[in-house]
């Protein structure tokens, strides 16, 4: 019998899996009123499979191929996404090549995602007991006594691992139900407050009820402790709010006696939400800026209200934070709301804090280091307006701004604002010049070694440009050096990895009590390990490539898959034991100095000594507090980090970054070598680099011992207008991969053949082997379209594209093919 569906309401909505489209579920009648565009709902998808989705349509049109379910719940009162949001899943969608549910589930804190957990609860009509065995019985009785368990509670109780098949049997016998419970994932901090019951509000109240107290000197405390937080004889309207409970039984005073003031109809006690942010100072300082720094704020607020985007090149030192300060204080106080976009933790630590100083409760603050209800706190206050002004990592450009007035990206050219993995191939930068754009804001971008791609705008004048190319105060930027790896080698004077120079630096500043930072991008102790009679090298399992040695852990490490293997004493081939480690790891030179330099305080930063949540924030404040005389690091370290009592800094590896195989590798290691040079010398002390390195004269090394990003970017946007390279063109790079090798090449093969026919030969690239060319198990292959900007549409390319995978995944020999996309990829 056909159900009447006249009048029925429908609601499309985005469901967080990878699968393209919207899907359409019922709406209870009674609910009509209450589903809006934007809000979220709880929907089954499969069977029994409970997921938190997102409305983006309400019509009447049942959908053709599919009998619609119900809606299960409907979460938000008002809407927790926004119309322009739901426009930015759909456009990051179709522009990364990927699943509007893919951007939906990203963008969303885990916390505003409900928790669907299986639990266990005891069939109602069940009583044949006796039909049970041993185990079932267990669970049975536990379920008489506590109403439901979760499968966890389940397991544990019988100390079995897989109880699939007993809740199985179970269920058979009538003698369980298994339901998904769902339970909203954010939790309110929820405080308790004591205020004065009304009829003590006034003032001649007050002094008769301290008058009755005199007996009991203890609630008489209490009394006079609230006092103190609110003088409700002369403003009896702050009671309302009343003062936490907590505070009034500090500092020893009797919890009883309160509960006694409570019971006697003197207080009364509520409930209120909080704000997990609450506990920040009010802001005290206040930032002066220098002539120049005010005359470059001006210069960019006059820009900005002629561009959507302008691009600030400032030198290291000087004081890009202040002038965002400026210009966000001014931004906020026109009543719009403000995103400051940095590219990692490491570096909102330090900023944070000087941020705290300046704006107080207002700044919210958004990364993954946070907790689920921090987040939750935050996309509720950007929402609801009461957060202005955030700063956070790059999903924060996914927040719900109302009336967002301008977005700030700094160090706008670091790798780490693309998204690689998983899907949304996104890169934050990019996203929110779109969504300016879309909102009528700006967006600022700001770095003191900009992308080509950002540079090559402002040349050409689609973006305003800026440039502030002194040092705040007396600093001037540090003296660059390179020393010459090759004649230290000849008459073998390098020490370990030191040359000379370096050492002789280390011990001075050392003397001076001065700091000195070593860069090095490699962790670990060494890339590999070999052995010196069979040549064996230690390599991972599943990728083609050396496993590294990390000598504190004693193992061997896979940085692609992380595969660990414990270090071997013996040659696994050929029993030597005869095994060096090759090569050159931050945890070695950290070694090393202990040796070369036994009086130093040593320490570093790099991924394995920041895994845990405060990690990073202790190795700063250490250093900051000078317990530290030399902090050796990866790329970590030349993110905006601001010492004052760096004076020294010395690089490794320069030639390895510089001649890395991949066409950005100039653009890199002029950045990444500039960013560390420019922690040394920012304040009155003179600061100096030392640059080792085997080919001192490379013309990248030229520019950054000179300062030069004018010459640098000139000779390189020629090279990426010979080659075809970006700005010039856009990038796709298509990877594909599969167990077997010869599968994964024929498929990218095949793919870039239809791909060459379609734009043309020179357009593709590939397919070659990945640099890596297994990664846990999997053979990687990479094509790379390039793609003029004018001549080539660029959504029918994408739509020919997204086709050519369908077609390629449904022949039966690619079936196990993946095929990903990387848009603009970096
Ligand atoms: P950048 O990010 O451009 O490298 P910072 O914003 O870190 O530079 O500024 C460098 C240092 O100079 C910081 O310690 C900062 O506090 C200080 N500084 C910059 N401008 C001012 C100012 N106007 N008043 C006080 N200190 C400043
Ligand atoms: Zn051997
Ligand atoms: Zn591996």
């Amino acid at each position: 019998m056909q159900e009447s569906l006249l009048d029925t309401q429908f609601v499309d909505v985005i469901l967080p899996v990878p699968i393209p489209g919207l899907f359409t579920y019922r709406v209870p009648k009674d609910w009509e009123p209450f589903a809006k565009i934007g809000a979220r709902v709880v929907v089954e998808f499969g069977k029994g499979r409970i997921l938190t989705a997102v409305i983006v349509k309400m019509h009447d049109v049942p959908p053709g191929t599919y009998k619609a379910k119900y809606l299960q719940e409907i979460l938000d009162n008002t809407p927790s996404v926004t119309p322009t949001q739901l426009w930015m899943f759909q456009w990051v969608a179709d522009y990364y090549m990927c699943n509007i549910g893919e951007v939906m589930n990203m963008a969303l804190p885990a916390g505003l995602k409900i928790n669907s957990q299986s639990k266990i609860q005891l069939h109602p009509h069940f009583d044949r007991f006796d039909d049970l065995e041993g185990l079932e019985k267990i669970i049975v009785l536990a379920l008489k006594d506590s109403e439901t368990l979760s499968f966890d509670e389940v397991s544990n109780l019988v100390q079995i691992k897989e109880i699939s098949p007993v809740l199985k049997k179970l269920v058979a016998k009538h003698a369980i139900i298994i339901f998904e419970e769902i339970s909203e994932k954010y939790k309110p901090k929820i405080e308790k407050r004591i205020k004065l019951k009304r009829v003590y509000e006034g003032s001649m109240e007050v002094l008769q009820l301290i008058e009755k107290l005199e007996k009991s000197s203890k609630q008489q405390e209490i009394v006079l402790a609230f006092l103190s937080f609110i003088p409700v004889q002369d403003l009896p309207i702050h009671n309302k709010n009343g003062v936490a409970k907590h505070k009034l039984i500090d500092e020893g005073r009797s919890e009883s006696s309160l509960k006694t003031l409570v019971k006697n109809g003197i207080f009364e006690e509520f409930e209120q939400v909080i704000s997990r942010f609450a506990d920040h100072p009010e802001p005290v300082g206040e930032i002066i800026l220098s002539e120049k720094q005010q005359e470059t704020a001006d210069e960019i607020m006059r820009q900005l209200s002629e561009k959507s985007t302008v691009l600030f090149r400032g030198i290291t030192g000087s004081g890009k934070t202040e002038i965002y300060v400026d210009i966000v204080n001014q931004v906020i106080n026109s009543g719009s709301q403000v995103l400051l976009l940095l590219p990692e933790i490491a570096l909102t630590t330090q900023i944070v804090s000087r941020l705290r100083k300046v704006f107080g409760k207002g700044l919210g603050i958004y990364h993954s280091k946070f907790s689920d209800n921090e987040r939750v706190e935050v996309w509720n206050g950007v929402l609801d307006g009461s957060i202005t002004f955030v700063v956070g990592v790059r999903s924060a450009v996914f927040l719900p701004f109302q009336h967002l007035g301008l977005i700030i990206v700094d160090e706008e050219h670091e790798p780490s604002y693309k998204q690689f993995d998983p899907a949304p191939r996104y890169h934050a930068r990019d996203v929110a010049i779109v969504l300016a754009q879309k909102t009528q804001s700006r967006v600022l971008l700001g770095s003191a070694t900009p992308s080509l791609e950002s540079y090559f705008q402002a040349k050409n004048n689609k973006f305003g440009l800026v440039e502030l190319l002194e040092r705040y105060g007396d600093a001037k930027l540090p003296k660059i050096q390179l020393v010459n790896l090759i004649e230290g080698r000849k008459d073998k004077s390098i020490e370990r990895d030191f040359s000379v120079e370096l050492l002789t630096a280390l011990r001075a500043n050392l003397d001076r009590k001065e700091q000195s930072i070593i860069f090095l991008n490699r962790r670990g102790y060494a890339p590999y390990l070999n052995c010196q009679t069979c040549n064996w090298i230690g390599t991972c399992e599943q990728c083609a490539v050396s496993l590294t040695y990390h000598m504190g852990q004693k193992s061997m490490v896979c940085h692609y898959c992380g595969h660990h293997a414990s270090a071997p004493r013996l040659c696994p081939v050929c029993s030597s034991p005869n095994i060096k480690a090759m090569g050159t790891g931050t945890e070695k030179i950290e070694d090393d100095l202990g040796d070369l330099m036994p009086d130093a305080r040593v320490a570093r930063m790099d991924l394995d000594t920041t895994k845990s949540k405060n990690a990073y924030m202790e190795i700063i404040e250490r250093f900051e507090k000078g317990e530290i005389d030399i902090l050796v690091g990866t790329q970590m370290l030349s993110k905006g980090l601001d010492f004052d009592g760096v004076t020294l800094v010395g690089v490794f590896n320069a030639d390895k970054m510089i001649h890395f195989p991949d066409f950005r590798s100039p653009e890199r290691a002029f950045q990444l070598i500039t960013q560390v040079s420019g922690r040394s010398g920012r304040r009155n002390n003179a600061g100096k680099v030392l640059i080792q390195t085997a080919s001192p004269d490379n013309r990248i090394l030229d520019y950054i011992v000179n300062n030069d990003y004018e010459s640098f970017y000139e000779t390189e946007i020629e090279d990426r207008k010979a080659y075809n390279y970006p700005p010039f063109t856009r990038l796709i790079e298509i990877i594909v991969k599969d167990e077997k090798q010869d599968v994964a090449h024929k498929a990218a093969a095949v793919l870039a053949d239809n791909m060459a026919e379609y734009l043309g030969k020179d357009r593709v690239l590939g397919p070659e082997k990945a640099l890596v060319e297994r990664v846990r198990n999997k053979y990687v292959f990479e094509i790379w379209i390039k793609l003029e900007k004018e001549k080539i549409n660029m959504a029918a390319t994408k739509t020919f594209l997204l086709n050519q995978r369908i077609d390629v995944l449904a022949q039966k020999a690619y079936k196990s093919v993946r095929i990903i996309f990387n848009v603009d990829a970096i």
